[in-house]
C-alpha cells in the first residue's frame, strides 16, 4: 500500500521529503547536467570510470525514447533499450535518462527510477545519481554520501536482474557515478562510490525479508487499508495491527505521527525511545513503570524495578533537601514520582 496516502485518510499526513525550493532546485541541477543529450553526464563518467574508452564527443551517443504507458510498461522499455544498446553499434555510449527497473522484494516487484543508466562502449553499465549537496573539494557529506549510496546500490541490484536475462549477461559496474554541483557553484562535478559493501548488504537483508504473502496471512480477517474507506474504519483496520512506534519512525515512516499519537495516548514507553524502552524491561506503559517506581507493583529482583525504586528514592530526597532548605519552592509533585514524557 501506499503508506502516504494511507496517512493522509488516517488525517496525519506525512511531514518529511524534501522542501518545494529544494526540489525545483535539484530539478534545475539534473537538468543542467543532462542537457545537450547528457554530454556533461556522458564526459564525466567517460573522466572518473572509463578513461580508457574512447571519449563520448568522439564517439556515436544514444539516448533512447523510454516513455511508455505505466511502471510495467516503462520497465519493459527500459530493459529493451538495455537490450538494443548491447547488441547495437560497437563502440557507442548510450544514457538512458530515467529508466525504470523493477526489482523483487519480498515477492512483489518494487518499481525503481534511477537518475540514470549509461552503457559504456564496452557494453557494461552505470548507475548515476544527482545529488544537489556539494562536493566540496571533491568530498561530501560523508551521512549524504552514504545514503546515495544505499540509494544506488538498489538500483545496482535490479540491474543485474535485467542483465541476467541477457546473453551474454552485461557487467554491472558496482562503482557509481555521483554527481553533485561543485563547490559553491552550480557547476556539475562527480565522483565514482564503490558500492559493493551497500550491495552485499541489501542483497543479503532483501533475501531474509517476510514474504508479503506470509505478512497478509498474518493479518486479522476483514482488515483492510484502502486508503478510500471512511477514517473510522481505517483507523480501526491500522489499530488491528500491532505497532511499536519509536521517535526514530519520524524520520522513516509516513504513518510516524498516526503511530505516535496512538503510542502516546497508551502511554507505550517505546514512545521514549528504543534506549528507554530496552532498559525498562518488560514494563511497557509509563503507568507500570511509575506503579514499579512507587513500590506497588514490579519484581524488586528485576534490575529495572530495582534501579527505578533507587531512582524515585534519590529523587525523594533530592526534594526533601531542596525543600528543607530556606526559600526552596516545592519540588514539582512534591515527592511524587512523575514522568517526562
Ligand atoms: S510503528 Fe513506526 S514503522 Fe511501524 S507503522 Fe508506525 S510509524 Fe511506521
Amino acid at each position: 500500500m501506499d503508506k502516504g496516502s494511507l496517512a493522509s485518510a488516517l488525517g496525519s499526513p506525512a511531514a518529511f521529503g524534501q522542501s518545494q525550493f529544494a526540489l525545483t532546485r535539484g530539478n534545475a541541477f539534473e537538468a543542467k547536467v543532462k542537457a545537450d543529450g547528457g554530454a556533461e553526464l556522458l564526459r564525466l563518467a567517460h573522466e572518473k570510470l572509463d578513461r580508457g574508452a574512447v571519449p563520448p564527443a568522439e564517439a556515436p551517443v544514444h539516448v533512447p525514447d523510454l516513455s511508455a504507458a505505466g511502471p510495467e510498461g516503462r520497465t519493459a522499455r527500459t530493459a529493451l533499450a538495455l537490450r538494443e544498446a548491447a547488441t547495437g553499434t560497437p563502440g557507442a555510449w548510450t544514457l538512458l535518462d530515467h529508466p525504470m527497473l523493477a526489482l523483487d522484494v519480498a515477492g512483489s516487484p518494487a518499481f525503481l527510477e534511477p537518475d540514470a543508466v549509461v552503457v559504456h562502449p564496452d557494453g557494461s553499465w552505470t548507475v548515476v545519481e544527482i545529488k544537489s549537496f556539494p562536493l566540496l573539494d571533491g568530498s561530501a557529506d560523508a551521512a549524504k554520501v552514504g545514503a546515495a549510496a544505499r540509494q544506488a546500490a538498489v538500483y545496482v541490484l535490479a540491474l543485474e536482474q535485467v542483465a541476467a536475462r541477457l546473453a551474454p549477461a552485461p557487467r554491472v559496474r558496482h562503482r557509481v557515478l555521483l554527481v553533485c554541483p561543485k563547490d559553491f557553484s552550480n557547476l556539475p562535478t562527480a565522483s565514482a562510490v564503490d558500492v559493493r559493501k551497500q550491495r552485499a548488504v541489501t542483497d543479503r537483508q532483501l533475501a531474509r525479508l517476510t514474504r508479503i504473502e506470509e505478512i497478509t496471512d498474518a493479518l486479522p480477517e476483514g482488515v483492510c487499508f484502502s486508503p478510500g474507506l471512511p477514517a473510522e474504519e481505517l483507523t480501526a483496520s491500522v489499530d488491528a495491527v500491532p505497532a511499536a512506534y519509536a521517535p526514530e519512525c519520524l524520520s522513516t515512516c509516513e504513518l510516524a505521527f498516526h503511530c505516535r499519537a496512538r503510542s502516546r495516548e497508551a502511554g507505550a514507553v517505546t514512545s521514549l525511545g528504543r534506549p528507554v524502552r530496552a532498559e525498562l524491561g518488560g514494563l511497557s506503559t509509563v503507568e507500570e513503570v511509575l506503579a514499579a517506581a512507587r513500590g506497588e507493583t514490579g519484581d524488586p529482583d528485576d534490575p529495572a524495578v530495582a534501579a527505578l525504586r533507587r531512582a524515585a528514592r534519590l529523587r525523594a530526597e533530592a526534594l526533601a533537601t531542596a525543600g528543607a532548605r530556606p526559600g526552596a519552592a516545592a519540588g514539582a509533585g512534591d515527592g511524587e514520582v512523575s514522568a517526562c514524557r
